[in-house]
Parts: structure tokens; C-alpha cells; sequence
């Protein structure tokens, strides 16, 4: 069996952080293991930024109650207090490591607006800060020479006496199953956007495995009825444009030529929050000044020299997917699927309910975000909690002995996935994606109705079932995409059902969550953490309270 002292699952942004921690520290054997290549992780896809309070007028209380508020006031405020406390000093580690951000004129680090922030705090490099940060963190995790096992797909956990031992990874490569024992395991899977197959920003792989596999392990879920959309997607394939166009000043307009944000959000116009600009351009959409469905982010005025100096990417992925050039037309866009607010339940340090395993990233709950993250906090999310993860789990470790677990955990999987490979129905796993993401877009949206609600927890209860008899088609063992992928739709399922069920619990509107049965927020009864264990027949809901510190609920006005 192999053995590590710490395994990080997952090597986008905040499992590389948790990996050059780590690195750092002496005596501890760390290991990732990643199921794609580092440098594929989605975190190379994040375009706009990061946020923290750079500038002398800017401070972190300040990043602190932009946070607070546009969570809805239900994140928890310690955690949001560390995030934004300990921000400046993380963006410069990442500075000083070798991340090239962009300069103002004065030589500083240039800064811009951003959604639902009270001023500009966010740092960029150009409109491909994800990729830049990945490089950066890549060439630190190789520079201290860690471990990863690449393109290795972990399918379980190995949690025995409520205690985690290891877990169970395929190796794409040869298709071979391995039991790796570890005394901590730090989950740092990203998220699970491909639940809205077809309409997410989100890569093929944020498939949510690290939730399933912690939800499995009997760690709740938390929040993941709040799901983001993000207001600029390409309606053709969800394909993101980040919200530094309108952070460098790009319009929304309606079919009648009007910013019609000054209706909905008239101090920030089209910087409001992303729950407020989501649900304004559907209301537009749904009334009739819509175009073709979408609305239009005009960014032309910009002139052609900032947009290739600043948003190079939104012009490349404009033309190449909408047939659009932006620096004389405007670009047709509409709310798609982006972030997961919800996740694996965590306290500040990332620890979990099962005593050595850890949650970081867009996997975990921490919570920062509450019922609506803020453009640019997630990127920040990772590296403060991958990190903070990473020093806990090194300490853990310390008083841990080897860990002892039965091989009876390798043995289910391979029974697990012979199984799989031995399915004879007729159903098709890609027809299942293709109907699961549509049900989720159609009726767990921006705007929900308990009818809805309720058809998509029909609905995806009856595809879980169907799933069982969708055999795989590919039966070699050589890196089988076809197994790979039924195992990460058998994980969607279990999420989907997890944020439909979560969705009709909660009888108010915060957020992203915007019920039109129940308009209103109502803290009387729901300022609190819906926590989802799994259960026999689904999950099972209870409620945990809501920590807050500085910043009294008030009313959400921009
Ligand atoms: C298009 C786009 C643009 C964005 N722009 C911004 C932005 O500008 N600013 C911002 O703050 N946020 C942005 N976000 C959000 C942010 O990028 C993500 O929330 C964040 O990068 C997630 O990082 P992560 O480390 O948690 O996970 P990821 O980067 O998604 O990495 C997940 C890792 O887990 C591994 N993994 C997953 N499942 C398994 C498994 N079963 N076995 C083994 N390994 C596994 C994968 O191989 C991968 O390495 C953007 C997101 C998208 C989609």
C-alpha cells in the first residue's frame, strides 16, 4: 500500500497552496493526487482577479462588510474576517513568488472595480489571473519537490471510527485501483458546475467529486442550495466573460439600446452583486427586451488599445465563440451556471467532522461566501483556506500513528467499478449528463418555483435510478474516460439531488436562492446553515447557526 503522511486531493490553486505549505515545513511526506494534470485544474481559467485591500483608502474591514453583505449576511463572519484580514499579505506571497500582476502607472499593483465591492480592490493580470497564479504556484509546488500522481482519479475516501485512514485513487493510466493510506487528506476538488451540463462556466472536470466522496464519508454539505450564475455567459456554451468587463467599464444594455441596470442596482449600475445582475436580465429577458434571448455587454467605448491590453481574452473567446468582435459589436450574453457557494463543511482551518480530513477551495463551506459570492473572492478563498488547511493538517499529523485500515476499501472499489464495466442495460451516461444539466438549468435557476423545485428532485431521483443500468462502453483498462466519467455522473447525481432538496427546504429568498413563492429574506427563520447529511433514501436536513461578529442583517441595497 502506499503511504503519505498527507495526501491533497485536487491540484488547482488551493491544493498547490496546501502543497507549498507544506513543502515548507520539515519532517511531513506530502503527496497530490489529481485526476487531471496540474496545470488543467479550472483555477487556470479564472480571467478577472483577486481581491484585497492594496490600496492606503481601502481596508480589510472595509473587503470584510463588501463580503458580508453580499452574502446575504449568512456567511460566517470570523471566517470572513481571517479571509479579508490576512488577503493583502497573500497577494503579496503571490507577488514576490513570481506572479507578473499588472502595475498602475506609480509602479504599485494595479487594482479594478469589481462586482458588489464598495471600491476597486481587486488585483489582476491582464484577463487570465487564474493561469498566471497556476503557473506561479505549479513552479513553487516543483521547486520543493512534492509528490503528485497525475492523472490519478480518486473514487473513495477510507474513513473508518470516524477518523479518515486514506483512500481509494484509479490510476487512469493503467486503470489499475491503489489504497493509499495517509494520516490527513485534504480535499481540494473544486467544484461541481457540470451538474448544469451545457449551461456552466465551469471545465468537463468540476464534476464535485470530493464533495460526494466526503458526503459519502458522513461529512455534511452545507448551503448547496446556493448556487452562482454569473451574469456574463455565451449563450452557445456557457463559455465565461468575466465581470472585469463591466469592471473596466462595459455596459449592459437591453433590446432597446437602455443600461437597464440603473434600475435594479442605480448606485453600482452593472457592478451590482451577481444574484442582482442575474436576476435583472432575466427579468428583462422574460419581459421582452431581451435579444435573442440574451441581453448585451457593450464594452466598444473601451477602445480597441484597453481591451487588448486588458481584456485580451474576452475578445479571443468572443470572436472564436460568438462570432463577435467586441471592439465594434456588442456581445450577446445571459446568466449561466459559475461557482458553488455550498460545499464540504469546515471550520476556519478547513477541518471537518471526520478528524483528519480537510475541505478547501470551491469544495468546501467554510463559510466566505454565504448565498452570494463576491467576483474575485474565490480565487482569495483558496489560497487563505489551502493554506490555513495545510498548517492544521501538519500539526495534526504530528500526534497521529500510521494509520492501520483494511484493504476491504480496495477490495469494494474494484467490485465497484467491475460492476460498472459489467452493466448490460440500455441506458447512455452522456444522455443522462445532457438531461441532468438541463434540469437543473430549467428549474433549479436564477428564479425558482416550489413546482420546479419539486421536478427536479423527481427528476433527478428517477435519473439516479436510470444511471444503474447505463453501462459503460469502453471496457479496457487503459485510460477509460468512459468509467471516469460514469463515476464523476453518479457523484453529480448525488449533488443535484443534495441542492434540490436543500432548495425547497429553505421557504425564503437570500441570494442566489430567489423563490418567487417566497420573495422576501426571512432571518426570523432562516439566518442559518442548511447542513445535508446523506441518508437512506436522500439526504437528511438539519440546520446549524450563523456566526456573526461585526455587521448586523440589514437590508441589501446597492
Ligand atoms: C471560467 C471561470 C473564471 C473564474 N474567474 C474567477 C476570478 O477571476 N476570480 C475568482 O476569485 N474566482 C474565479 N473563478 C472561480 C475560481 O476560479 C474557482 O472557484 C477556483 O479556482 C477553484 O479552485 P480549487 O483549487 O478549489 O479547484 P480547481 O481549480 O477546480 O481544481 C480542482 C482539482 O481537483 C482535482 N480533482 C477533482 N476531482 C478529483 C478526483 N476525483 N480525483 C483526483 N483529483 C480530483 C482536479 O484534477 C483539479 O486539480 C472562476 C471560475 C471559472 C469557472
Amino acid at each position: 500500500m502506499l503511504r503519505h503522511d498527507v495526501v491533497i486531493v485536487g491540484a488547482g490553486l488551493a491544493g498547490l497552496r496546501a502543497a507549498v505549505t507544506l513543502g515548507d515545513l520539515p519532517g511531513v511526506d506530502v503527496a497530490i493526487i489529481s485526476k487531471l494534470h496540474p496545470l488543467r485544474s479550472h483555477s487556470g481559467a479564472a480571467e478577472g482577479g483577486i481581491n484585497a485591500a492594496l490600496t492606503p483608502d481601502d481596508r480589510w474591514e472595509d473587503h470584510m462588510y463588501d463580503t458580508v453583505k453580499g452574502s446575504d449576511y449568512v456567511s460566517d463572519q470570523d471566517a470572513v474576517e481571517v479571509m479579508c484580514r490576512e488577503a493583502p499579505a497573500e497577494v503579496y506571497w503571490l507577488e514576490h513568488a513570481g506572479t507578473l500582476f499588472n502595475r498602475a502607472d506609480d509602479g504599485t499593483l494595479a487594482i479594478r472595480n469589481f462586482g458588489g465591492a464598495g471600491r476597486p480592490r481587486t488585483a489582476f493580470v491582464a484577463d487570465i489571473t487564474g493561469h498566471a497564479l497556476l503557473h506561479t504556484l505549479y513552479e513553487q509546488t516543483v521547486a520543493r519537490g512534492v509528490k503528485v500522481y497525475e492523472e490519478w482519479f480518486v473514487t473513495e475516501l477510507v474513513v473508518e471510527n470516524e477518523q479518515v485512514k486514506g483512500l481509494v485513487a484509479l490510476d487512469v493510466m493503467t486503470g489499475e485501483l491503489h489504497q493509499v493510506a495517509a494520516k490527513a487528506v485534504i480535499m481540494a476538488t473544486g467544484g461541481y458546475g457540470r451538474v448544469y451540463h451545457g449551461r456552466t462556466t465551469n471545465a468537463w472536470s468540476s464534476t464535485g467529486d470530493g464533495m460526494a466522496a466526503a458526503y459519502r464519508a458522513g461529512v455534511p454539505l452545507a448551503d448547496m442550495e446556493f448556487v452562482q450564475f454569473h451574469p456574463t455567459t455565451l449563450k452557445s456554451n456557457g463559455v465565461l466573460l468575466t465581470e472585469g468587463n463591466r469592471g473596466e467599464g462595459g455596459y449592459l444594455l437591453n433590446s432597446l439600446g437602455e443600461r437597464f441596470m440603473s434600475k435594479y442596482t442605480p448606485t453600482k449600475m452593472e457592478l451590482g452583486p451577481r444574484d442582482m445582475v442575474s436576476r435583472a436580465e432575466i427579468i428583462e429577458i422574460n419581459e421582452g427586451r431581451g435579444v435573442d434571448g440574451c441581453v448585451l455587454l457593450d464594452i466598444r467605448h473601451l477602445g480597441e488599445a484597453k481591451i487588448m491590453e486588458r481584456l485580451p481574452g474576452t475578445r479571443e473567446l468572443s470572436m472564436h465563440f460568438a462570432g463577435v468582435d467586441p471592439v465594434y459589436e456588442p456581445i450577446p450574453v445571459r446568466p449561466g451556471q459559475h461557482y458553488a457557494m455550498g460545499g464540504v463543511r469546515t471550520d476556519l482551518n478547513g477541518v471537518t467532522v471526520v478528524k483528519g480530513l480537510y475541505a478547501a477551495g470551491e469544495c468546501a463551506c467554510v463559510s466566505v461566501h454565504g448565498a452570494n459570492r463576491l467576483g474575485a473572492n474565490s480565487l482569495l478563498d483558496t489560497l487563505i483556506f489551502g493554506r490555513r488547511s495545510a498548517e492544521h493538517a501538519y500539526e495534526y499529523v504530528k500526534n497521529v500513528p500510521p494509520p492501520e485500515a483494511s484493504e476491504s476499501y480496495l477490495q469494494r472499489e474494484e467490485d465497484r467499478t467491475r460492476a460498472m464495466l459489467g452493466r448490460e442495460g440500455t441506458e447512455s451516461i452522456a444522455q443522462i449528463r445532457n438531461e441532468m444539466g438541463l434540469e437543473m438549468a430549467d428549474n433549479m435557476g436564477v428564479f425558482r418555483t416550489p413546482e420546479q423545485m419539486q421536478h427536479a428532485v423527481s427528476a433527478i431521483r428517477e435519473l439516479k435510478e436510470r444511471v444503474k443500468d447505463a453501462p459503460v462502453q469502453d471496457k479496457g483498462r487503459i485510460f477509460n474516460t468512459d468509467l471516469t466519467g460514469a463515476l464523476e455522473i453518479e457523484n453529480m447525481l448525488e449533488l443535484a439531488e443534495v441542492i434540490s432538496v436543500g432548495a425547497l427546504a429553505r421557504t425564503e429568498s437570500r441570494g442566489a436562492h430567489s423563490r418567487l413563492d417566497f420573495p422576501d429574506r426571512d432571518d426570523v427563520n432562516w439566518l442559518k446553515h442548511t447542513l445535508a447529511f446523506r441518508g437512506e433514501g436522500g439526504p437528511r436536513l438539519e440546520y446549524g447557526p450563523v456566526t456573526i461578529t461585526r455587521f448586523q442583517p440589514e437590508e441589501r441595497k446597492y
